[in-house]
């Protein structure tokens, strides 16, 4: 059963419920589903075993004060009070976790077009096995092993919120702002990208596409993306202060629990081998215990789009790139092979490495060609390099 989360201090020091708020290229962000389960209106007795004690109220920062709550958590009846436990996930933040866009999926692509990007090693899920003031990482962390930067992307259709507008020692950050179909926003998070790759013309209130390249991941000690989703809650009021509707992480691959893994010597949070990979299924708000069966995206596909519906290609146009002709294949054809469609300023191309194989470059050029020469509407199936969005097949209407 997914549990709230509690920190499990050393013996002795004071127990920390939670993480406090931090910002992000001028934003501040909620770590803590304390807060959120109080303003949506769960209560910590509603589910205290009765052979338990809570524990104190302790102070939370919200950012415009300092308010005493009851953290969601209990100490075993003479048991270790620096030991508590946390209570089972309640009602309404079960409710919200499992559906924080009122019906509306949290649909999101994956951050990244490269197929290398695997989860992170340190902080690869949502939770450590840690017990400092990061151990609630409120993100998905992805890197490339061997270490190696990579392209990031946006992972919905939305506008830039906040940008850094330069790298800080471990890079910078950008914002995206989202509205669901029933008008909810959300926000993701693209924290350590190496601020000067982020095309400029990215600035506050332009908007992005799903797949648009926003940068590259800075080069610094594990050289990795670390991925946000944040949501807001609603407002409320607590021992007579009002809370605000802050901005929380979530976990969009929705998992909730801490899980303790006696047998790792490392400090990571990974999942056990037994259980199903939630990873093959499409990302939606949820409230699921571990489900892991192997690193999650060990077989990530990369981010395949389709253009929208049938549309006419307006030019064609080779590029040659090879001095030496070979035998069967017209020197023009050698090379790369774009395309536009009508009304898309952006060409659509077959890469190099496709045209290199013989079957690729039959199968694609040459249809789109003569698809082109008959004037014949096409839809194409494609992804992004950096800007470059490469075709990778291709319908043709009779
Ligand atoms: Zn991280």
């Amino acid at each position: 059963m997914a549990k709230y989360f509690v920190h499990l201090p050393p013996d002795g020091s004071p127990a920390l419920f939670w993480r406090p708020a931090v910002n992000f290229a001028g934003l501040t962000f909620h770590f803590n589903l304390n807060l959120l389960a109080r303003a949506i209106g769960d209560d910590p007795t509603a589910t205290l075993p009765a052979w338990a004690d809570l524990v104190p109220p302790q102070d939370y920062d919200f950012g415009e004060g300092i308010v005493k709550i009851q953290p969601f958590a209990y100490s075993p009846q003479g048991g270790n009070v620096h030991r508590p436990e946390g209570l089972p996930i309640g009602q309404n933040l079960n409710r919200f976790l499992n559906d924080p866009l009122l019906g509306d999926r949290l649909d999101l692509s994956l951050p990244f077009y490269d197929e290398e990007v695997k989860l992170g090693p340190a902080g690869g899920g949502f939770f450590r096995k840690e017990n400092d003031a990061t151990a609630f990482h409120g993100g998905t962390d992805f890197n490339k092993r061997p270490r190696a930067t990579f392209d990031v992307c946006a992972a919905a259709p939305g506008r830039i919120l906040a940008r850094d507008s330069e790298n800080g020692r471990h890079g910078g950050t950008l914002v995206l702002s989202h509205t669901s179909p029933s008008g909810k926003d959300y926000r993701t998070l693209y924290h350590h990208l190496d601020i000067t790759t982020v095309p400029r013309e990215l600035t506050i209130g332009v908007p992005v596409r799903r797949g648009q390249y926003l940068g590259q991941v800075i080069d610094v000690s594990i050289i990795h993306l670390h991925f946000g989703v944040a949501v807001q809650g609603p407002s409320t009021r607590i021992s007579g202060v009002v809370i605000p509707a802050l901005w929380y992480f979530i976990d969009p691959w929705g998992v909730y629990d801490y899980y303790e893994h006696d047998s790792r010597s490392h400090g990571s949070y990974l999942p056990p081998e037994n259980l199903p990979d939630i990873y093959r299924s499409r990302i939606v708000g949820a409230v699921h215990t571990i489900h892991w069966g192997s690193q999650p995206l060990y077989e990530t596909l990369p981010v395949v789009r389709q253009t929208e519906s049938y549309a006419q290609i307006e030019q064609i146009q080779f590029r040659g790139w090879s001095t030496e002709v070979k035998p069967g294949i017209p020197a023009s054809e050698q090379g790369q092979f774009f395309l536009w469609l009508k009304s898309d300023p952006d060409p659509f191309l077959v890469s190099a490495s496709q045209t290199e194989a013989r079957f690729s470059e039959s199968a694609l050029t040459s249809i789109l060609r003569e698809a082109f020469l008959h004037s014949k509407q096409v839809k194409l199936e494609y992804h992004y390099e950096g800007q470059v969005r490469h075709i990778r097949s291709a319908w043709v209407k009779a």
